[in-house]
């Protein structure tokens, strides 16, 4: 390991949680290094217009995630994209990350920000319409389908209660869901069925997406009878769960059940000098502002850690 490859902080993920972790670390004047699989943005990639992001009217995802890195950089981050982590040693005073062409990277504190990805149907052409009519998120996406007939697919307190918010937008909600009941509070079912807007397929599900430029419809299967039919619809919305992307911190430090990174309200987590941050630690509300939020106080509070070591 050379004297370059130590750093104060090391940041891993490079998404709103952890770009702003990077920019109010290296602010104030600690080595920062941020590893990101895939591109710096995290999620924010995935969308092509952010307008519920204060101060910024409308922005495109990959331009917010572009402006939060130079910002990062100015300060003088060092920020990687595209890299793969293969271990990770949290434990002890230094903590240690090697990535899988080798490198190792060592620091005296570790912010963990790998964000989360939702859960998707695994069905044909689901990749090819993500963000071409298929969308995993209402608050981010339902203004889009404003005068538009969507379907949502689930049968949660999440798929029914996003179909409610949905019909702010859109002319008409279908709920497929695979079982012939829900598995949502009473008061979220009632207030589906009490909407004239939405109407339910049940005992159903998505077989395949199609279309050309953008998503043009569906192939529902009944999974009852096992009959396909054609579905036509300007959008799918799918809330069947939500996955965090800690599988390769398991038994390094505290997960809940769900997998998400148990923290404390400085946003540490059971290990001294780590912290956790953004959509991978446990939360109700993911959002770039949330995000955003737990990332200054990860950083404000491993600063804090820093401090307090050097005054030992
Ligand atoms: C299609 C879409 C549209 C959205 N629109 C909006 C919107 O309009 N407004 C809004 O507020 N929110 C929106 N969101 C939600 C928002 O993008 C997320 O809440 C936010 O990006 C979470 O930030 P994060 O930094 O915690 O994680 P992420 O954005 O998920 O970033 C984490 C990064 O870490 C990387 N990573 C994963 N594992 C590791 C590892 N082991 N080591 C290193 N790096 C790793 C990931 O590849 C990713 O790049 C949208 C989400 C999606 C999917």
């Amino acid at each position: 390991m050379t004297e370059n490859s130590h750093f104060d902080v090391i940041v891993l993920g490079g998404g709103p949680a952890g770009l702003t972790a990077a920019i109010y670390l290296s602010r104030a004047r600690l080595r920062t290094l941020v590893l990101t699989e895939g591109t710096p943005g995290g999620q924010m990639t995935l969308t092509h217009e952010i307008a519920n992001y204060p101060g910024i009217e409308k922005i495109n995802g990959y331009m917010l995630g572009a402006v939060m890195k130079k910002q990062a950089a100015s300060f003088g981050a060092v920020v990687k994209g595209n890299v793969e982590i293969s271990s990770f040693d949290l434990e002890g005073a230094t903590k240690s990350v090697t990535t899988a062409d080798g490198q190792t990277y060592s620091s005296d504190a570790m912010i963990l920000a790998p964000g989360g990805r939702s859960r998707a149907l695994g069905v044909s052409d689901e990749d090819t319409f993500r963000g071409r009519g298929i969308s995993y998120c209402a608050t981010c996406d339902g203004d889009f389908f404003t005068g538009k007939e969507i379907v949502v697919v689930g049968g949660g307190n999440s798929a029914l209660g996003e179909a409610v918010s949905l019909t702010n937008y859109a002319t008409r909600v279908t709920v497929v869901h695979q079982f012939d009941h829900f598995q949502a509070f009473e008061y979220a079912v009632e207030e589906a069925k009490a909407n004239s807007k939405i109407s339910f397929i049940m005992s159903s599900t998505i077989d395949s997406f199609y279309g050309n430029e953008k998503l043009e419809g569906v192939k529902i299967r009944n999974l009852l009878t096992g009959d396909v039919s054609d579905f036509t619809t300007d959008g799918v919305f799918i809330f069947i769960g939500y996955v965090p992307n800690t599988e390769s911190l398991e038994g390094l430090v505290s997960l809940n059940e769900r997998g998400e990174i148990i923290t404390g309200p400085d946003m540490s987590t059971n290990i001294e000098g780590v912290y956790a941050a953004g959509d991978a630690a446990v939360k109700r509300y993911r959002q770039v502002t949330t995000a955003v939020a737990d990332g200054t106080v990860a950083a404000l509070a491993a600063a804090d850690y820093l401090h307090s070591l050097k005054r030992k």
